[in-house]
């Protein structure tokens, strides 16, 4: 996993932009159950492993619900070096 979202499903209007925004099919919407003002809302899908980090979802949402995390991804550079000596 490289990134992660967090939705606030409160304020969320079940627009559906960021679930046709998502490459990789992290978002779904809920269906049947709504928040607090009726509205089916986006949630983490079964694919939510799979989010980059793209943040499209975030971009495209109109209400701004949306906060991406991404994960910091370091090269170990001592690693690598040692690998080409040996190489
Ligand atoms: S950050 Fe990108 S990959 Fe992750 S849920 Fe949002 S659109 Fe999908
Ligand atoms: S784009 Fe925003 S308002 Fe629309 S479904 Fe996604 S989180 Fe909800």
């Amino acid at each position: 996993m490289l990134g992660a979202i967090v939705i606030n499903e409160d304020r969320c209007k079940g627009c559906s932009e960021c679930v046709v925004a998502c490459p990789v099919g992290a978002i779904e919407l809920t269906g049947l159950k709504i928040n607090a003002s009726g509205y089916s809302y986006a949630q983490p899908s079964a694919k939510a492993d799979c989010c980059t980090g793209c943040t499209a979802c975030a971009v495209v949402c109109p209400d701004g619900c949306i906060t991406v995390y991404r994960k910091k991804v370091t090269v170990d550079e001592s690693e690598d070096e040692g690998k080409e000596a040996k190489a």
